[in-house]
């Protein structure tokens, strides 16, 4: 009897710790960055354990110097003054240096599109164009969005996504997802992979190291507690990243993904939706464009946007376009993923199944929630509890 009672209860021991470790995630904040992205994350924030662990893994795995490259100024959305030029260098307007020297020697990747291409111990190479002949990388940068009576949003693309057979990567945004967890489900349950694109969409040479670790880790933690994935791959906002940038994105156990931009093979796969597009004519254009793409030839990463009606709605034209050219359509849509052969969450590895869902309260809304921050620890703790209470009950039919 006592053999059989201590059986049973490292039966149930093991469950439960099997149960925790399988759905823990160290750290989960308590509080979140705000959903206005105008807000850069300060103050405590910083200090949240989340974030202090991820620095501690930051300066364990990236050269001094490196986290030492001086930060860049912030004027607003793309624009900055990187480090080594002076404003009144620059042509009226203009505040980029493109002929910066420390922004080539820090391979600064808006300066002239330089990319790593090989690892060193605190980088991995870019990711800039998939694997193959006739590959599309697709991808989707700033969502989730809600879609509306009026307005197309990212459930639009997934669903003619999911006509053509087809999986895309989506870049989120912590501050988007946090405003539609619904829709971030719903990708992510058809099947489309999910990945990092920071909490507020700034440019991150403009930012100190530890907000950097903090619009990764905020957003990571979110999507987790949603998903109940780590994603693997991260996207740069304006694909502004230096060494410094790729050193943290890296230690966090990220790989850096950039559209094919190769000025010297005059290829460009930025769809450029989001750009002065606003009327209808705008949109045919861009259209008209990217249709120039549908012919043989290497594999590619494109850029496009869900991140308001007029980029989902280029979205969902180019790909009823490809809907409606059949077979003829000469290219394989894929996530990167697959179009890299890596597996796109941290914590399931390759062909291993993908964790269930953890507990959420659905809201056919999608209003945000607050209680989504404590979705996991409830999830676990139910487990947790039911596990307990199974094991008593045996124990009690065995005494
Ligand atoms: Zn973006």
């Amino acid at each position: 009897m006592a053999a059989k009672l201590t059986a049973t209860l490292a039966v149930l021991v093991a469950t439960t710790a099997n149960l925790v470790a399988a759905q823990k995630y160290p750290f989960m904040p308590t509080e979140w960055p705000s959903q206005d992205q105008n807000q850069f994350i300060t103050g405590r924030l910083l200090e949240a354990p989340l974030i202090l662990d991820g620095m501690k893994k930051v300066q364990a795995a990236v050269p001094e110097n490196i986290l030492a490259l001086p930060v860049a100024e912030f004027h607003n959305y793309s624009n900055t003054t990187y480090p080594g030029c002076t404003p009144s260098e620059l042509p009226a307007g203009m505040t980029v240096n493109l002929n910066s020297t420390q922004a080539q020697a820090a391979c600064w990747w808006p300066s002239n599109n330089c990319i790593r291409t090989t690892a060193t111990s605190y980088y991995q190479p870019d990711i800039v164009r998939c694997k193959g002949q006739n590959v599309w990388g697709l991808t989707y940068d700033d969502g989730p969005t809600v879609a509306t009576a009026d307005n197309v949003a990212t459930r639009n693309i997934t669903d003619i996504l999911g006509r053509l057979g087809a999986k895309a990567t989506f870049f989120v945004a912590g501050s988007a997802v946090s405003n539609a967890p619904g829709e971030l489900r719903r990708a992510f349950s058809e099947g489309h992979e999910i990945a990092v694109h920071t909490w507020t969409h700034h440019p991150l040479t403009t930012l100190t190291n530890a907000q950097i670790v903090a619009e990764i880790l905020y957003t990571e933690a979110k999507i987790y507690s949603i998903l109940g994935v780590v994603p693997r791959f991260f996207r740069p906002p304006y694909g502004d990243v230096d060494d410094r940038v790729r050193g943290i994105i890296s230690a966090l156990g990220y790989l850096n993904v950039i559209w094919t931009t190769e000025p010297l093979n005059n290829l460009y796969r930025d769809t450029r939706d989001a750009e002065h597009v606003s009327s209808a004519a705008d949109m045919a254009s861009v259209v008209t464009e990217v249709e120039k793409w549908f012919v043989e030839q290497p594999g590619f990463i494109s850029l496009e946007h869900d991140i308001n009606p007029n980029t989902s709605t280029i979205a969902i034209n180019l790909l009823s376009r490809i809907e409606s050219m059949g077979p003829a359509f000469p290219l394989k849509l894929k996530p990167i993923g697959e179009c890299y052969n890596i597996a796109p969450y941290m914590n399931v590895q390759p062909g291993q199944a993908l964790p269930p869902l953890p507990e959420y309260r659905a809201n056919p809304t999608d209003v945000a929630s607050g209680a989504l921050g404590t979705g996991v620890g409830v999830a676990v703790w139910r487990r947790v509890t039911v596990a307990v209470v199974a094991g008593l009950v045996a124990v009690m039919a065995l005494v």
